[in-house]
């Protein structure tokens, strides 16, 4: 285990900036989780600890000690690529055997290397392939054993660079899930990343966004979810993706659209009244009601897309068109007319203007309003 600090990490390559000064104190036996779309250098900040590229700016410190200028040698960090690295002439066992035989990690009783070998493989459900050659698996399994190569070594840092992207989305939750439990991954301190904001959300203490070379937000699951620093952050978690509309403080509410629709304020929102805002909704916060049409914002669904249990609604709204997740038992069908609600707390308020705007300063959300 081993505190990990970032300051101002820069890296180029020629004239593209990947990383661009990131800082971030990651704590012992922490499991930070970086999230961003492609390109943003999440894969590169990982490389910048591993010692796998030479930074052009900023530090790393792993322990307590500077590692800036280390080898990824005497790092003592193990790092799992989305590719799989495995010897093709060995069988599953002996590739997952033979990290625990190199003498960099120390000697292990043959009892102590089974022990290991068996808690990873029956987390990552491999065991039934220890027998197997790498060419007699599939890509998934595959992928399994090459992060069971990392982690059944001990290490101070495991980095993990989209280690389940192969996997099917019903083995992706199982692998989540048992993932978090495992001893070795638990009490080490792990840097994640993934550009799935579920699996983020899922397994992250803290999750850093980043955008083009930057940790625009780090914050716990909580924080980023309920008071994204951003709409670029509000946009990458959630699917379908927050709504975001123009929109102008009134008192009291906020509202939107030709007809003059309104939400509530949320607590605390520092915005005097007639100042033009972005309002962000998640669309599975807008509530659909069928019933008293005029309890709620009034809407018209416009079109409507099957997801098995849940609907996906376009709904018009005095010409601004929402999305809305709803029950598929409902019986919604287009040219309906409903009401939306949405709670004041899942209100979201960020500044007027083009791009990403940032969020408009917000009394922070009580811990009983965020369960
Ligand atoms: P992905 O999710 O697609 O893996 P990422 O967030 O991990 O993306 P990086 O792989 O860190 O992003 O790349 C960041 C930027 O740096 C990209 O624009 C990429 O093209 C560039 N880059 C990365 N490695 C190199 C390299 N060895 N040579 C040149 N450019 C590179």
């Amino acid at each position: 285990m081993a505190t990990i600090e970032l300051t101002e990490v820069a890296k180029r390559f020629g004239k593209t900036t990947a990383v661009d000064g990131v800082t971030a104190s990651i704590g012992n036996g922490e499991f930070f989780v970086i999230l961003g779309p492609s390109g943003a250098g999440k894969t590169t900040t990982l490389k910048s600890i591993a010692g796998l590229v030479d930074v052009d700016g900023g530090s790393v410190r792993i322990g307590g000690v500077d590692m800036t200028l280390a080898e990824p040698y005497h790092r003592n960090v193990a790092m799992a690529f989305e590719s799989y690295a495995l010897y093709p002439q060995k069988t599953v066992s002996e590739n997952l055997a033979s990290p625990l035989r190199s003498g960099r990690t120390g000697t292990y009783s043959r009892q102590e290397q089974e022990e290991r070998i068996r808690q990873v493989t029956t987390t990552l459900g491999i065991e039934h392939l220890l027998r197997r050659f790498p060419r007699e698996l599939s890509n998934g399994q595959r992928q399994r054993v090459a992060l069971g190569r990392v982690l059944v070594r001990p290490a101070d840092v495991y980095l993990l660079d989209e280690p389940l992207s192969h996997l099917d989305a019903k083995l992706r939750a199982e692998m989540r899930a048992e993932l978090r439990q495992l001893g070795a991954v638990s009490d080490t301190t792990t840097v994640y990343v993934t550009h799935d904001y579920q699996e983020a959300l899922s397994l992250g203490d803290r999750i850093a966004v980043m955008r083009d070379g930057r940790f625009v937000h780090v914050g716990t699951p909580e924080e980023v979810w309920h008071r994204p620093a951003d709409t670029f952050v509000a946009r990458s978690l959630g699917q379908p993706e927050m709504n975001l509309v123009d929109a102008v403080v009134g008192a009291g509410r906020i509202s939107f659209g030709r007809a003059g629709a309104t939400v509530p304020t949320p607590a605390g929102l520092r915005a005097e009244p007639g100042r033009p805002v972005r309002l962000g909704l998640r669309p599975c916060d807008l509530h659909v009601d069928t019933d008293d049409a005029d309890a709620g914002i009034p809407a018209t669904i416009t079109q409507i897309e099957r997801l098995g249990r849940d609907v996906e609604l376009a709904v018009d709204v005095g010409g601004v068109e929402l999305i809305v997740l709803a029950s598929a038992r409902r019986g919604l069908a287009e040219g309906d007319r409903v009401a939306l609600t949405v709670a004041a707390t899942d209100v979201h308020v960020f500044e007027a203007g083009d791009g990403d705007t940032p969020r408009l300063e917000q009394a922070g959300r009580t811990e009983e309003e965020s369960r």
